[in-house]
């Protein structure tokens, strides 16, 4: 089965709902003509279902493995990553003066998105190279973008991102890596774990983006650095020269993403690993911050991937599983007949398209972000991006969780059992909650530095948008009647949790951690819900005027419907948990739990 080609969705999503002719008539995005990003998508699905999504089971039953030292990817993944290289496909974003071909987030989202669902394992390593290309870009010396930029952005090296220590996780705060000045570079000693595609034979160099701290830092965050760190010095001349003292120590055994490699690195066991320092000294996690970023929408993508290959699986399956009888139909039945089937396969269905269109908007605002000629507009896009990036990497990826979980329940037993494919989903998809911030860290973020910090300015913004489009739907459809009922309910009820925050906060130190999560889930199922309802409103004004393809936008109607009858309520019990406060979080004492 072909899972991959670029679905009808996505197409539906990147040019209605977040606006690519709009995007692509912003100053640099000349090259995105609807050709040019259709042919895109047409390759991208191809390579995705050819190349990739066969490699996706043998990846996770072989792993990656660690033999004398290096690290040995399954079999196939060489080959794949050389074809990738050959394709271009990492360079389709990045800067045109840096090799890149300069297409908008948006096209590379939809691009990324398949990459993830054909295999998340594989994509891991693209999408953590253009972190660091998207970092080096923006705060390296010009010496280090000239040495090292290019040869990322075509694939030739690879590059990795190095925060954790064993006790330095969500608390970056407590990095012990060391960094020593030695003439124009520095010498760090230490040890990192859990580094995704820390090391691998698959490029001629990797690139180590690094956090560590400098001799005098001070305490804290604000006393951490980023450095590069290549594992092969590079000569004058741009050549491949003498290894650099930063080895793989160790592999983890681990419940999903086999085939990517999660490395223990030790750096400096001998004469010290040479590094170079990216921006200011001191500075590092706000440089690392805007590889972070980058990486948080990513992993939100791989949310909306996963889900969606989990409820591609689920209907094959449903169609092809005959078991007992349903009303109205004769003999026995697929389980695709049975009603309780259609409920979990609409849940997975419509809070997949929810995410997916939460996730292109986000690229498309990302987009004008950067490329508009407005300066306001940049700045009120960046905003709104700021708001939206723990939404996009914390509620989509938790939505993946029930979508995967129900896609293994479809499967009844075989769900259990590997041989379906749908338990690799679950079990990939389990640690998109967990790296580039857990979503507790995410929530933290959304109360602390997006809400709290600017006093509700950037929420309020967000609901004003969001009832002029309540305004802007057409009256008396009642098509459209539960959607605007429902989106209109789940507004106020967003307005409501954000003013009892901004109260609550005042007097109550534990308020925002015990409500954050909560308050997140609110507000991802509400852009959720606005989303579908955009979406419903275009599919009505389509079917109107009698668009070819109208059973898309009959079923998206369906969709966009079951959302709001179904997923909008869960607002009503957010908004309670989340004003009925810290009390009884917090009132258990250590002892009692
Ligand atoms: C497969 C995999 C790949 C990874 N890839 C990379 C990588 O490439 N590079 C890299 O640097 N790291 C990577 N990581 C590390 C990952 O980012 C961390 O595991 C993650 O940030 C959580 O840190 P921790 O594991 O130390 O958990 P902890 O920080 O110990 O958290 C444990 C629990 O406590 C909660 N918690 C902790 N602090 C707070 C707080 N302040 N407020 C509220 N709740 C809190 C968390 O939400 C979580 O539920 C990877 C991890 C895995 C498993």
């Amino acid at each position: 089965m072909n899972y991959f080609a670029p679905v009808r969705d996505m197409e539906f999503v990147i040019n209605e709902l977040a606006g690519l002719a709009g995007i692509a008539a912003l100053p640099g995005f000349e090259e995105a003509t609807p050709d040019l990003v259709n042919a895109v998508l047409e390759e991208a699905g191809k390579f995705s279902s050819e190349v990739l999504a066969p490699l996706n089971k043998t990846g996770d039953r072989e792993g990656s493995r660690l033999v004398d030292g290096k690290v040995v990817v399954p079999t196939g993944f060489t080959e794949a990553y050389e074809q990738f290289v050959e394709c271009g496909w990492l360079g389709l974003g990045k800067d045109v003066d840096f090799g890149g071909q300069g297409l908008p987030h948006l096209v590379v989202t939809a691009v990324e998105e398949m990459w993830n669902a054909s295999n998340l394992s594989f994509s891991l390593c693209p999408l953590l190279t253009s972190g660091a290309v998207a970092a080096l870009q923006r705060h390296a010396s010009d010496d280090l973008k000239a040495t090292y930029v290019e040869k990322m952005v075509n694939g030739h090296w690879a590059g990795t991102m190095n925060l954790t220590e064993p006790q330095a996780g969500s608390d970056l705060a407590a990095i012990r890596t060391e960094a020593v000045p030695e003439g124009d570079h520095y010498r760090l000693r230490g040890q990192k774990i859990f580094i995704t595609w820390g090391d691998q034979e698959m490029t001629e160099n990797v690139i180590h983006l690094v956090l560590a701290r400098l001799p005098d830092a001070p305490a804290g965050v604000r006393g951490i650095s980023l450095f590069l760190v290549p594992k092969y010095m590079v000569e004058e001349d741009g050549g491949i020269g003498a290894r650099n003292d930063i080895f793989v120590v160790s592999l983890e055994h681990k419940l999903g993403v086999h085939a990517s490699p999660t490395c223990t690195i030790a750096l400096g066991d001998t004469e010290g690993a040479v590094g170079y320092l990216i921006g200011e000294a001191h500075s590092g996690l706000a440089c690392m911050f805007t590889m972070m970023n980058a990486a948080r929408l990513g992993t939100g993508l791989q949310g909306v991937a996963i889900a969606d290959r989990a409820y591609q699986q689920a209907v094959a399956y449903a169609k092809e599983r005959v078991q007992g009888s349903s009303p109205g139909t004769e003999g026995r039945v697929t389980i695709i007949h049975h009603a309780d089937v259609r409920r979990m396969l609409m849940l997975m269905r419509s809070q997949t398209e929810a995410m997916r269109a939460v996730a292109y908007v986000t690229a498309a605002l990302l987009d004008q972000a950067g490329h508009s000629p407005d300066k306001q507009q940049r700045q009120a896009s960046q905003q709104r991006v700021d708001l939206m990036t723990p939404i996009a990497k914390a509620w989509c990826t938790e939505v993946a969780q029930e979508v995967t979980t129900l896609g293994v329940q479809v499967h009844g037993g075989m769900g259990f059992i590997e041989d379906t494919g749908s338990a690799q989903h679950y079990r990939d998809g389990r640690i998109t909650t967990i790296y580039e911030g857990t979503t507790g860290i995410q929530a933290g973020d959304l109360v602390g530095r997006k809400i709290l910090r600017d006093e509700g300015q950037g929420m309020r913004s967000l609901l004003d948008d969001i009832r002029a489009f309540e305004d802007s739907m057409p009256d008396g459809d009642d098509r459209l009647a539960v959607l605007r009922r429902e989106l209109k309910s789940g507004r106020e009820a967003l307005g409501e949790v954000t003013e009892w925050l901004l109260e609550s906060a005042k007097t109550d130190e534990n308020a925002a951690g015990s409500v954050s999560v909560n308050l997140l889930m609110l507000m991802g199922t509400v852009i959720g819900g606005w989303q579908m309802a955009r979406a419903a409103t275009l599919a009505t004004g389509k079917l109107d005027s009698g668009a070819a393809d109208s059973s898309f936008y009959e079923t998206k109607l369906t969709t966009a419907r079951f959302y709001a009858e179904q997923i909008m309520p869960r607002v009503r019990a957010y908004r309670d948990a989340v004003t009925a406060g810290s009390e009884n979080i917090m009132a258990l004492s250590e002892q009692q739990f």
